[in-house]
């Protein structure tokens, strides 16, 4: 059942943005299919999310069906090497199971907060470790019908992938990851090593939708705004963070326009200093 006029800032680690006119969280491969039909057949827009980890909505929300790819959807399996996942398991649950398999390739997901199907789309990455490399296969949905990548069909780069192109629209449903054997003590050690690196160097303890901008070739987005003097700086409720100036906190209540108008003020702060374009890994949806 479509919810009417849902608040995307329910959805979204960051807690703010408007409205989904239609909003729909699928529980099969059959039910994102109905809806990708049901948008086509309506000439709505239809826009894909899962949870919400890597995304700014602007304040006037997302016009047509908007589907949530999250908890209703996550089933996972483990044969051999090969882990099967619905698009909606959590990274992080993921990695924990990979570990209770003796499997090792996922240990950088650990503290990734988001979905599979995010990462996927995403091609996450931590600590030199990337989804990309791990697929076996994936499957999807386009124009209503279901479809098959291979590894050789999926290419993906730093924070990119095959699906990040427009003319694609493939709604990612389910990843065959294969990972390889591994000692548990290992592995658990590795996480550990992440999570404790993650804790004392990025402020988890405000909402926030990860690393503001991809690293530019050559240089660190944290230490390039820290340099430019905009550490801490805030406007309304959005604040570059004074732990990792790579992320920007919400303090408080927060519009859409307080990130938009902080990021590109950074943007044009770190281009005249450095000569630096900086591109948003966040993905930025919706109206004003
Ligand atoms: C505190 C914090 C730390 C983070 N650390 C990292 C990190 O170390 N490395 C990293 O890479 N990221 C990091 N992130 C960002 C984020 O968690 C990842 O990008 C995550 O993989 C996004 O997953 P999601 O389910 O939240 O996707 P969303 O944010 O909901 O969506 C991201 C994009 O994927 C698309 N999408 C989502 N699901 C599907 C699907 N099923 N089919 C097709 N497209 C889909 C959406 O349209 C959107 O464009 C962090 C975020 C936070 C808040």
């Amino acid at each position: 059942m479509f919810l009417e006029n849902y608040p995307l800032s329910k959805v979204t680690s960051l807690g703010v943005g408007g409205p989904a006119d239609f909003f729909l969280q699928p529980t099969s491969t059959n039910d994102v299919a109905r809806a990708q039909r049901f948008a086509i057949e309506r000439e709505l827009p239809l826009t894909i999310i899962g949870y919400g980890t890597n995304l700014l909505v602007r304040d006037g929300g997302i016009r047509g069906v908007v589907l949530q790819i999250a908890h209703p959807f996550a089933e996972a399996k483990v044969e051999g090497m090969i882990l099967t996942a619905q698009a909606g398991c959590l990274l992080s649950s993921l990695s924990k199971l990979a570990l209770h398999r003796h499997l090792s390739g996922l240990e950088f997901a650990v503290g990734i907060p988001g979905g599979l199907g995010g990462a996927t789309f995403m091609n996450a990455g931590a600590y030199g470790g990337e989804v990309g490399p791990l697929i076996r296969s994936i499957q999807f949905v386009r124009d209503g019908q279901l479809g098959t990548w291979s590894r050789d069909e999926f290419y993906f780069s730093y924070r990119s992938s095959r699906l990040q192109s427009e003319a694609e629209g493939a709604i990612v449903t389910q990843v065959e990851l294969e990972l390889k054997p591994g000692a548990p003590r290992d592995i658990l050690q590795r996480m550990n090593d992440f999570q404790n690196q993650r804790r004392s160097k990025q402020p988890l303890e405000y909402p926030s939708a990860g690393s503001t901008f991809k690293r530019p070739p050559g240089y660190y987005v944290g230490p390039l705004i820290e340099q430019a003097g905009l550490k801490g700086l805030r406007m309304g409720g959005a604040q570059v963070s004074t732990k990792h100036a790579g992320f920007i906190t919400r303090i408080g209540e927060a519009k859409a326009r307080d990130f938009l108008d902080l990021i590109a003020k950074i943007q044009d702060t770190i281009l005249q200093e450095f000569g630096v374009a900086l591109e948003p890994e966040i993905r930025i949806l919706g109206e004003d």
